[in-house]
């Protein structure tokens, strides 16, 4: 199969012209042959008409030679005389006189007079041989004959006068008529005349000799075109002549002809085959064109190629081809923009952001410093001003983040409300310093949002490479460390320090074991003795969590409870905390120990609705809980959302419980803001209470804090308590309750109870 469309064009081009030619071809041929028939058949009529004139012409010429003779005096009178001497003599003159081979005299009525030849054998009939010419066979010649009557006056005798038919008249008539002629006799099967070569005529007379139908085998032997005519020759012979005309000679003509008409068929043929091949390639090259520009679109270039075609159906394709490519391109473009920026703030997104990193990274020779910028609480604001303003506040950063950045930095927003700024700049050490202060005043002023201000605050991690770290992901991580770390400092931005990574690490894997710590029973209770201030009897313990973790080993509260409070297990570990402490008060009123128990809660556990719950069920169980069981609570955890921490703790008041604020002292509120808390108890927090002997100050806040709490009603308890002598300190104060390493350290439950049984026996 021929695949190539041009091959195929030029292939059925040339077929339908060689198919055209073949026909006129075939046509001209049968044309020609035809009219070589005919062209024969009338050459031979010729011959045969010039024949028959050849052999009246000679007729008239005998004829008059006849006459001479017969009106020749003498010879009348040799007639007459019957003189046979003078008779022969003036035939035989008269005869060679006009060259006739055969004379003859006879009586009128028939008799012989004279004769040159047989006359047996010519049988004239003096009154039917008229001025006809005649043939008649003498002696196996043929001859031409005229009877012409002797008058003296009247008809004394008839004169018969022959001339003979032989090889000359033949020769004669083909010098005339172009034709060869043979004539043969029907009886003995001879040629008698030919104008034939020798070597033909005796062939012929061969064929006639065995078969005269042959006549055809000769004609084709020879290659001769021939007609036959038959002439009598006396009453009882035939003389048979043959027209013939070389085939060759005839043809010759038609061959050339025939050449010629090939010859122009062929040349035609190669001009349509070189026709069609350009036609084929004017066809297939712009074909070739428009494959070729399909195939480096397919590749993905969309350049324009250079298409010259013309102003045909061909040229309407290229430019439709054309605008195709340009509206692909232009769609490929969008998508390709689309997917690689953000479509509120225009600015690059996320994955462009990194692969730009990527691409300096790369670069050994680039260094810069990647600048993450967190709006602090975003989600907040748009939680509570709605989603389009959010969206406008957003457009309105960016365009202060890109006025500020300058040309050597890019920008990109890379969350939703934290964007990325690239510097590039191998003398950015120097300035960064300048263009984190230019940031910051260019975000301070409040956004304008219809008729509202709105002042946001930022956090910024800065990391610089490829001094800290040469991988995309490393130094993203580290960034966002630093901006959580902005957050909890509460800065504007923190810098890239050596072990921050590693704290941000176990911060994660700590979050990541608290989700078990219940579960897999890693949780211990430990419980620190609190001791009545005036007598140093044991009246209480507070209990506090220990963690012994399979993976990262002991982790102390101080580390683990912000992150529970952060991660929100806090919760859990609560309620673990609650149901343990239920157990021992419930086990030591059955022991008839009348101790109470502080638990700590955080700011998670004031405002979620699981505690009080679980609270309901474990009084249901045991109605004397809320005597004994004390529940700590800080006042930064309570400022945190003061209306529904308050409403919290009357519940839990309402319950039975005695609420003590703890840690008090390193908060900003004021002991009148804490009365209108449902608070019994007040824990002074170590730090006042740790150096109180040597320390006048702190002496001098306890006092007046001791004194100020008694006022108000509230039970004061000083924790921390490492010396003696803070303890005298203390008592005179008139302090209630005491806590801390100087009494005991926190303990193990059955070390707490060996401690209470050894201090009860001393107490
Ligand atoms: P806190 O509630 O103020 O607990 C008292 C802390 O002071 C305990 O540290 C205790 O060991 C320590 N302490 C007691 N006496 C002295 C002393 O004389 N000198 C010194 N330097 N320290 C003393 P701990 O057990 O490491 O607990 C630290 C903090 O962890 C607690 O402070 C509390 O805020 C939190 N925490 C511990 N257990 C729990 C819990 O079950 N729930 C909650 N929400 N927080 C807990
Ligand atoms: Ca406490
Ligand atoms: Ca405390």
């Amino acid at each position: 199969m021929i695949t190539k469309f041009r091959t195929r064009l030029t292939v059925i081009l040339a077929g339908l012209v060689a198919g055209a030619l073949l026909v006129a071809l075939a046509a001209v041929w049968v044309a020609t042959e035809n009219q070589l028939a005919r062209a024969i058949e009338r050459e031979l009529g010729v011959s045969e008409r010039v024949f028959r004139e050849l052999l009246d012409s000679r007729s008239v010429q005998l004829l008059q030679a006849a006459e001479v003779l017969t009106d020749d005096f003498g010879f009348k009178r040799a007639v007459s005389s019957k003189d046979r001497e003078t008779i022969i003599s003036a035939l035989v003159n008269h005869g060679e006189r006009i060259e006739a081979e055969l004379m003859v005299l006879q009586t009128p009525d028939g008799t012989e007079i004279a004769s040159s030849h047989a006359f047996e054998q010519l049988r004239i009939n003096p009154r039917t041989a008229g001025l006809n010419r005649e043939l008649a066979v003498v002696e196996g010649k043929l001859f031409q004959l005229v009877t012409v009557p002797v008058n003296a006056p009247n008809l004394i005798a008839w004169a018969t006068l022959g001339f003979e038919v032989d090889s000359g008249l033949a020769q004669e008539l083909k010098s005339l008529a172009n034709a060869d002629i043979s004539l043969w006799l029907e009886n003995s099967k001879q040629v008698v005349a030919s104008s034939l070569q020798h070597e033909q005529v005796s062939s012929l007379s061969e064929v006639l000799k065995n078969d005269v139908k042959a006549l055809d085998n000769w004609l084709s032997k020879y290659d001769l075109a021939g007609n036959e005519i038959i002439l009598d020759a006396g009453s009882n012979d035939a003389v048979h002549v043959v027209l013939t005309t070389s085939l060759d000679a005839a043809t010759a003509e038609f061959t050339r002809l025939r050449w010629q008409i090939i010859i122009i068929a062929v040349a035609a043929l190669i001009v349509a085959v070189l026709l069609a091949a350009i036609i084929g390639r004017g066809v297939s090259r712009p074909l070739q064109q428009l494959s070729g520009a399909a195939r480096k679109l397919q590749q993905g270039d969309y350049s324009k190629s250079e298409l010259s075609l013309n102003d045909d159906e061909f040229g309407n394709l290229a430019n439709a081809f054309g605008s195709m490519r340009k509206a692909i391109s232009e769609r490929e473009k969008r998508i390709s923009y689309q997917a690689s920026h953000d479509q509120l703030t225009d600015l690059p997104n996320r994955r462009f952001f990194r692969e730009q990193l990527q691409h300096l990274l790369n670069d050994a020779s680039e260094a810069g410093a990647l600048l993450l910028l967190n709006i602090h609480q975003f989600r907040v604001l748009n939680d509570s001003v709605g989603q389009e303003i959010g969206d406008d506040i957003l457009r309105q950063l960016s365009t202060r983040l890109q006025q500020c950045c300058s040309s050597s930095a890019s920008l990109a927003r890379v969350g939703g409300d934290e964007f990325a700024i690239l510097y590039s700049n191998e003398k950015l050490k120097i300035n960064l310093d300048d263009k984190i202060e230019k940031l910051k005043a260019s975000l301070t002023p409040p956004f304008k949002v219809g008729d509202s201000d709105y002042k946001l605050a930022f956090n910024v991690g800065v990391v610089n490479f490829p001094e800290q770290g040469s991988d995309v992901d490393l130094l993203i991580r580290r960034a966002q460390v630093r901006v959580q770390q902005a957050k909890r400092q509460q800065s504007f931005y923190v810098e890239y320090e050596k072990g921050l990574d590693e704290q941000h690490m176990r911060r994660l894997q700590i979050i990541e074991s608290l989700k078990n710590a219940v579960e897999d029973e890693e949780l211990k209770l430990v419980l620190q003795p609190k001791m009545n201030c005036q007598t140093g009897l044991v009246v209480g313990a507070e209990a506090l969590l220990r963690w012994q973790s399979e993976k990262l080993g002991f982790v102390g509260p101080d580390e683990f409870i912000p992150l529970a409070e952060q991660s929100g297990a806090i919760t859990e570990l609560t309620e673990w905390v609650c149901r343990q402490a239920f157990r021992l008060l419930y086990q030591w009123h059955q022991q008839g120990r009348a101790l109470k128990l502080s638990i700590n809660l955080s700011a998670v556990d004031l405002l979620s609705d699981a505690l009080p719950l679980l609270f309901e069920t474990l009084i249901k169980d045991f109605p004397e809980l809320p005597r004994l069981l004390v529940l700590e609570v800080t006042e930064s955890a309570v400022m945190k959302d003061p209306e529904k921490a308050t409403a919290r703790l009357e519940t839990l008041q309402r319950f039975g419980f005695s609420i003590s604020i703890d840690d008090y002292g390193t908060g900003h509120s004021s002991l009148a803001q804490l009365r209108r808390l449902p608070v019994k108890e007040l824990k002074i927090d170590r730090a006042f209470v740790q150096h109180l002997s040597e320390d006048s100050m702190d002496k001098s806040i306890v006092r007046s804090t001791i004194q100020l709490a008694h006022e108000l009603d509230l039970h004061v308890v000083a924790e921390g308590v490492e010396d003696e002598a803070s303890w005298k300190l203390l008592k005179t104060l008139k302090c209630d309750e005491l806590q801390g390493y100087f009494f005991s350290k926190p303990l193990p439950v059955s070390d707490f109870i060996d401690y209470l049984n050894d201090h009860d026996v001393n107490g």
